[in-house]
């Protein structure tokens, strides 16, 4: 039976490289699915992809799509069903978390937005699809380094550090930050003033929080979080040091890499394939 991923935002940039990569190169066969919260580009992708397929090594392999928005809850519902309905439970073996912006605008709007796609869509597309993750499921975040709990003051760090953080704490925190920017007070209220580097704190917290709390489930389930690199995409820009090739390595290692050691190693952050914390 093919293994099931699932990887969000898979219509550019690093989540398609990654869908090309596990089309392109798994041994055994695999059912990727593409998604994007624009069905257009999205169909594209996968249009362009499959015009690959003579280099596929199992011809069982394939590709699938469907929409998905992060940020809309009726989105996520509907392919969750979807996926339900035509696989079952327990069907997924790996779910990518990819989906993410970086605006350059430093308005107040797109500071919510930012905090909404990056940290609370990912949060809600994750605990929506975690009971449908089959046994020894991986659960990959792409986080980044400018997530880095050290831009952030050190009461801020001691909260996100928290070893009994619970996940409505985290919310609050990312919640506290939209506060502090409509506020005007991010620097007195101890944080850093990019909307991007709080989402993604939230976020390699996130993976750190759902290994803890998923210790005991039999299906032995690993979360990882990693920084793919500074990447030549839309939203990495031109003067990027890394190709896409280079840029899913890290991915590649927590998506490939052999199961029981990277469990050891669960809800760790990684960079260039090593554990960071
Ligand atoms: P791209 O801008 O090339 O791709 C981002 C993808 O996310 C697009 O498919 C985009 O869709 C999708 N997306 C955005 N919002 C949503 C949403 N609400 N629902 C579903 N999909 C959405 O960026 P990258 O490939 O560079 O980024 C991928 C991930 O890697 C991001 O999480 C980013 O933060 C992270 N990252 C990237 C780095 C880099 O240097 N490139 C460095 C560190 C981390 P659409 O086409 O519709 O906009």
């Amino acid at each position: 039976m093919n293994r099931l991923a699932v990887i969000t935002g898979s219509n550019k940039g690093i989540g398609y490289e990654l869908a090309r990569s596990l089309y392109l190169k798994s041994a055994s066969p695999i059912n990727v699915y593409m998604t994007s919260r624009n069905e257009s580009l999205g169909l594209q992708a996968v249009h362009r992809l499959s015009e690959e397929r003579d280099k596929v090594p199992n011809p069982e392999s394939k590709l699938s799509y469907h929409q998905l928005d992060i940020t809309d809850p009726k989105s996520i519902s509907v392919f969750k069903d979807h996926l339900k309905s035509k696989h079952g439970t327990s069907s997924i073996d790996l779910l990518v978390n990819n989906a993410g912006i970086m605006p350059k605008d430093q308005d107040l709007e797109t500071a919510k937005t930012t905090i909404q796609t990056n940290y609370f869509g990912t949060v809600s597309m994750t605990s929506s699809l975690l009971e449908l993750m089959n046994v020894k499921g991986r659960v990959v975040f792409i986080s980044s380094t400018l997530g880095k709990l050290s831009y952030h003051s050190p009461q801020i760090q001691k909260r996100f550090l928290a070893p009994d953080l619970s996940l409505s704490e985290l919310d609050k925190i990312e919640l506290d930050f939209i506060q502090a920017a409509t506020e005007n007070v991010l620097d007195k209220a101890g944080f850093n003033e990019s909307p991007y580097t709080t989402s993604k704190s939230g976020v390699t917290m996130y993976a750190r929080i759902l290994a803890r709390d998923y210790a005991a489930d039999p299906r032995k389930l690993f979360f990882g979080s990693c920084c793919p690199g500074w990447v030549k995409t839309e939203l990495g820009g031109p003067k990027a040091i890394l190709s896409l090739q280079q840029g899913v390595k890290t991915p590649l290692y927590l998506i490939n890499g052999e199961y029981d050691s990277l469990y050891k190693n669960n809800g760790k952050f990684f960079y260039q394939s090593r554990v960071v914390n």
